[in-house]
């Protein structure tokens, strides 16, 4: 994939179907897979979107050079 790699994801905020570029993305990888979600910002309504990452997702977002973060646990 290049770095025009572009996804449709629909806005939890105002229910718009938007498309936009790898690079719009952030992906935050938890210690399980309900703390391993994505986000975007919503150019629709300018909502902060974030969504649980189905394996699939990840896969695809990661190779699209999407960056990512890893989210570990805080002892103490
Ligand atoms: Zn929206």
């Amino acid at each position: 994939m290049t770095e025009g790699t572009r996804f449709k994801v629909y806005c939890s905020q105002c229910r718009e179907k938007v498309e936009l570029p790898a690079p719009e993305f952030r992906l935050a990888l938890g210690a399980s897979r309900e703390r391993t979600f994505y986000s975007f910002i919503c150019p629709a309504c300018g909502a902060s979107v974030r969504k649980i990452a189905g394996e699939r997702i990840v896969a695809a977002l990661t190779a699209a050079g999407v960056h990512t973060m890893r989210l570990l646990p805080v002892d103490g």
